[in-house]
């Protein structure tokens, strides 16, 4: 097997092993769990000479580190995600993964596989030879980012070092250099019940909640006219969900709402809830439930000598570098907060991410290994 064709054989192979992420939602069995394609992986390296170590984030949630030492000074950070978005309403075969006309087919071919696929092949690679390496690398495939971020932030905790990090994500090769940071979270407001026929007996949550929305509003369009990041533009705030009552002949007593508070790089999670709880200041019997989504944009200076080496490779590559920031959200925000100067990185268009017929470029795949070998060895 050609060493194209043995890549493009492993991408299948990691397509082929579903690894759908719950989402918060009531789905279990093998098909929501990292847990098999974790094994997958692990052997992989293993196969490869590589140290591993697995540890688990949740049941069944595990990340897999490798580790190549080449006894150099810096140490260069690989990571992708092992999870995906589920598979319903899909028109193609899932996890029955087809090339055609040189796209390969399947869940998570683009985001992320297509990028795991690429860095495990070229430290594999590498591997036998460490000699030629420029660099140690840690190679991260961590457990739930499409829903929590928990698998990054574990492996953070757990240690995770490095002196610049590459987060494999279709950016069809581009460099992205910043994206907005996002922390979502309940309020919710809580009343008295009572008969609708005597209101007054009542405290009614839902006229309270009212209350912290009209200040909301009033506070996302003040975000809006703030400071703004050159490129990113200005922080926002959107209330998505709302929830309250039990029927409509009660008072109700509970109402909650979620927001989601799009971040520019640089705000802390502490800033941001106690600057909307000041704009609540006069209403009353409200509550904050902990963010269950928190993680910090990035801004990556454009002068980073990883970076801009990393730049360099691209444009010998494809003749050209583009190097741009994005509007989603990645793991790049938690090694980002810890120090890691990260970049999102990979081949695929976001654009094919999540659709119900997602596929990925082979030739994408294949130039981003040539990308990585260059950048670590030369
Ligand atoms: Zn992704």
């Amino acid at each position: 097997m050609s060493n194209d064709e043995s890549l493009v054989h492993l991408l299948a192979d990691l397509v082929a092993i579903p690894s759908m992420n719950p989402m918060g939602r009531d789905r279990s069995g093998a098909e929501y769990s990292e847990e098999r394609l974790a094994a997958y992986v692990s052997d992989y390296l293993r196969r490869h000479s590589i140290d591993v170590n697995t540890s688990e984030v949740a049941p069944h949630r595990p990340n897999v580190i490798g580790y190549v030492d080449a006894g150099a000074k810096q140490t260069v950070l690989l990571e992708a995600h092992l999870d995906t978005v589920h598979a319903d309403n899909m028109t193609i075969e899932p996890f029955s993964p087809k090339v055609l006309d040189g796209r390969l087919y399947g869940r998570g071919a683009c985001d992320t596989k297509a990028s795991l696929a690429s860095f495990l092949h070229t430290v594999g690679t590498l591997a036998k030879n460490a000699s030629t390496l420029k660099f140690n690398i840690v190679i991260a495939a961590v457990s739930d980012e499409e829903y929590g971020f928990t698998g990054a932030r574990r492996a953070v905790e757990n240690g995770l070092v490095g002196d610049f990090g590459i987060a494999g994500e279709p950016t069809q090769l581009r460099i992205v250099r910043a994206h907005k940071g996002v922390v979502r979270w309940r309020i919710i407001t809580k009343g008295t019940a009572a008969h609708s026929a005597y209101p007054d007996r009542g405290d009614n949550a839902i006229y309270t909640m009212g209350h912290v929305l009209v200040r909301l509003q009033a506070y996302g369009s003040e975000l809006m006219q703030g400071p703004r990041h050159a490129e990113l533009g200005t922080p926002t705030l959107s209330v998505g969900v709302i929830e309250g009552g039990q029927a409509v002949n009660i008072v109700p007593d509970r109402c909650w709402i979620e927001i989601d508070r799009r971040t520019l790089p640089g705000e802390t999670e502490n800033e941001i809830l106690q600057s909307a709880e000041s704009v609540l200041q006069d209403v009353s019997k409200y509550e904050f439930e902990p963010p269950h989504i928190s993680i910090g944009g990035i801004d990556v200076s454009p002068e980073n000598p990883l970076l801009q080496r990393l730049a360099g490779v691209i444009e010998e590559i494809n003749g050209e570098c583009v190097i741009e920031t994005a509007q989603y959200a990645t793991n790049a925000g938690v090694y980002n907060q810890s120090g890691i100067p990260t970049i999102v990185f990979g081949p695929g268009n976001i654009a094919q991410a999540h659709t119900a017929a997602e596929y990925v470029e082979v030739d994408q795949v294949i130039r981003c290994c040539e990308i990585l070998s260059r950048f670590l060895t030369t």
